[in-house]
């Protein structure tokens, strides 16, 4: 593995270390991106920057403005988890209950380390670039707050890229592909309401256990009789909760779960199969069946020209590191960016070559991810600005 870490970005290592030890360490919910925020702004107070805080509450827009040319957009998100953080660092969150666990950290280093090498290199490239922190990736949707309150507005970004530390890839990997790449990430909540009774007498009671079985059973029938095979998703329960006793029939169950798909048609047809088996089944036990289904994400879904853009940029930096992503049916919400322009999501594999066979994962309390992919990340950051924006162009 050859890495062609840029110089300027070389020279700034260990201060993007310590910018991703400091925000580890001072972690924050989603929306309550305050101290993090402060910090971010502290970092680049001296630079030539018009900068936009709060938007999205927590967030920030700072524009680098550097002669005539098109504007792109750079993201991070600042979140951490509600967690308790179990590993042994020097770093470790000094905040109880809250860990960087997914690696927005190592996401705002990268983003300004890219500012600081940018700015210092401004005779490579012309044109103007958004650096975008946004608030509240886990769950809160702060991409989609940032859209409303204009982040890619005036000047408007003619197009996005952002990236993802990611522990299911080794070090020194880069996953580029285009077309949907994380998953559209929904919840539902089932509510059978059956009539309860003896349970040595089932006769003329509606068994909310048994009809809540059935369902659980039914469901899986989506994904493997209803969907194309050679397409993705997943309808998963995690919660099922009813009942009183051991003689008792139930006469209420509840479920929760979470369906996940790719594509926008197959979320129509998970979501509508949901509410034909709900159905179904309340007609053939004589059983009320209540669905209440909530969109999450959207599917992410890179565009093939900027994703060839960052395969050229991240190429420079990690030439035959760069392949396929290890994917998922997570959800992201830089979604809501890439519906508004076209861009590309990078996972920058960040896997320790220590944990080769016991890969650290997202979400877990000891996560932990390889420091010396910050510098790649931005490299790869510095790499599409020129490309993107050249400095003869
Ligand atoms: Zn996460
Ligand atoms: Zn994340």
């Amino acid at each position: 593995m050859t890495l062609n870490i840029h110089p300027a970005i070389a020279e700034l290592e260990k201060q993007i270390i310590a910018y991703c030890r400091h925000v580890h360490q001072h972690p924050e919910l989603g929306f309550q991106e305050v101290e993090t925020a402060k910090y971010i702004l502290e970092q680049i107070k001296g630079i030539d920057l018009d900068i936009r805080h709060p938007v999205a509450r927590t967030g920030i827009v700072a524009t680098m403005r550097n002669g005539k040319g098109p504007c792109i957009a750079l993201r991070a998100d600042m979140d951490a988890l509600p967690m308790q953080e179990t590993g042994d660092v020097s770093y470790k969150s000094v905040n109880d209950g809250v860990m960087h666990a997914c690696g927005h950290d190592g996401h705002i280093a990268i983003l300004l380390g890219t500012i600081l090498a940018l700015d210092q290199l401004r005779d490579q490239w012309r044109g103007t670039v958004k650096f975008i922190f946004q608030p509240a990736e886990e769950g809160h949707g702060g991409a989609r707050h940032m859209v409303a309150e204009g982040a890619l507005k005036d000047p408007d970004a003619a197009a996005i890229f952002g990236l993802h530390v990611w522990n299911y890839q080794d070090f020194g990997a880069i996953g580029i592909k285009s077309g949907p790449i994380l998953a559209a990430a929904d919840t539902f909540d089932i509510a059978v309401k059956g009539v309860g009774g003896h349970g040595a007498m089932p006769q003329g009671t509606v068994d909310a256990v048994y009809v809540a079985a059935q369902l659980v059973v039914s469901l899986q029938s989506i994904v493997s009789r209803n969907l194309d095979p050679l397409q993705s998703g997943v309808v998963s329960i995690g919660q099922i909760q009813g009942g009183y006793n051991y003689n008792i029939i139930a006469d209420e169950v509840a479920l929760k779960g979470t369906a996940r798909a790719y594509r926008e048609e197959d979320r129509l047809l998970i979501k509508s199969r949901l509410q034909g088996i709900c159905d179904g089944i309340a007609a053939t036990y004589g059983a009320a069946i209540e669905l209440d289904y909530r969109d999450g994400y959207p599917p992410t879904v890179n565009d093939p020209a900027m994703t060839e853009v960052a395969r050229r940029a991240a190429r420079k930096v990690a030439g035959d590191g760069v392949g396929e992503p290890y994917l998922s049916m997570g959800g992201e919400d830089m979604t809501y960016f890439l519906r508004e322009v076209p861009g590309c999501f990078i996972f920058l594999g960040s896997a320790r070559p220590e944990h080769k066979d016991e890969k650290v994962p997202h979400h877990c309390s000891h996560f932990d991810f390889d420091e010396r992919a910050l510098a790649v990340g931005a490299s790869v950051f510095l790499e599409i600005v020129r490309e993107m924006l050249p400095a003869g162009g």
